[in-house]
């Protein structure tokens, strides 16, 4: 049978950004700093389910700040979007991502997907579901992935053991009352979500989730609600890459997010969730080969947001 043209066209891409050797693998982190700096997975799930895969797309990985658009949108779900508006608010920082800073004014983090602001939502999480805060967050990326998903405890460990600069931004929190005062225990819950593992196939699935309006590619199960959804993709589109967030807008032009551990999602809405795993990251903080990837993905089949009337993405549509 012949291959399908997604295929061929991320097998060509594997093949090609596969030898992309620019970049660093995280070692902030020091269990991070193990990984093979080798590992190259590229994996796309169809809104309707279908499978296209290459390379490492098996090889687990810990899902880091990836899992920052999720507990926004479990928060949004829990409190409603005014009242998480009162804590964190949705604009880009311009600044890092562990950056020890708050919005001036209102002394709120700029957005979820800085860590300031992923804690404070994690915290907002911990204040309603105290205990039982991590076990509804796994569960829900798991529904997200369509399959059980578990922690890597030794990246947990050595986050919990190395995080000074989290834990500084927990405290600069509690100093503003953004979080309650069982600060730790909310934080230790953040440790451990981005300590999640999983495959570039999961995330690929996570991303046809969203892409999906909430309900999973394959199962058709409802995993997030239409107003969650929207909030992730909207955050997502403008302050998921770092301080590349802009550029990947302008360049690539759909919601995406990457973490340091080399992987990214990216969401075609309605039509297609990518994900690749490659930990070299550059010096945004973005895996390098993800990042190429990505670009030359997005030119080829007209994926940006504002394609929409081209010939490329009407192309994708009919392919699926
Ligand atoms: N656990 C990492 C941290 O909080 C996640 C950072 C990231 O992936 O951007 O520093």
């Amino acid at each position: 049978m012949e291959k399908h043209e997604l295929q061929v066209v991320i097998e060509d891409l594997h093949e090609r950004y596969g030898r992309l050797t620019t970049g660093e693998v995280a070692t902030y982190i020091p269990e991070l700093s193990k990984a093979d700096p080798e590992r190259f997975g590229i994996a796309m799930v169809s809104s309707s389910g279908q499978l296209f895969k290459t390379g490492d797309c098996d090889v687990p990985f810990t899902i880091q700040s990836v899992s920052k658009p999720f507990t926004f949108g479990l928060a949004i779900e829990a409190y409603g979007a005014e009242r998480v508006s009162q804590y964190v608010g949705v604009e880009p920082s311009g600044d890092a991502f562990n950056a020890i800073e708050l919005q001036h004014g209102t002394n709120r983090p700029f957005n979820p997907m800085v860590n300031s602001g992923a804690i404070t939502v994690t915290a907002l999480l911990h204040a309603k579901y105290g205990r039982e805060t991590f076990d509804i967050i796994l569960d829900r990326t798991s529904k997200a992935a369509g399959r059980p998903l578990v922690v890597d405890e030794a990246v947990y460990e050595s986050e919990r053991r190395t995080g000074h600069r989290n834990r500084a931004i927990a405290h600069l929190l509690l100093n503003f009352g953004l979080v309650h005062d069982e600060a730790e225990s909310a934080f230790d819950v953040y440790f451990r979500q981005c300590a999640i593992l999983l495959t570039a196939v999961d995330l690929a699935t996570m991303a046809a989730t969203l892409s999906n309006m909430g309900q999973h590619p394959v199962t058709g199960d409802p995993v997030f609600d239409l107003t969650s959804t929207r909030a992730m993709l909207a955050i997502m589109f403008t302050c998921g890459m770092y301080d590349y967030s802009g550029e990947w807008a302008y360049r690539v032009g759909v919601p995406a997010k990457s973490g340091v551990s080399g992987g990214v999602m990216a969401v075609v809405n309605r039509q297609l969730g990518i994900a690749t795993y490659s930990p070299r990251l550059d010096t945004r903080g973005n895996s390098a080969r993800g990042i190429e990837t990505c670009v030359e993905l997005a030119s080829r089949f007209g994926l940006h947001a504002f394609d929409c009337l081209n010939v490329g993405s009407s192309f994708l549509t009919t392919m699926l």
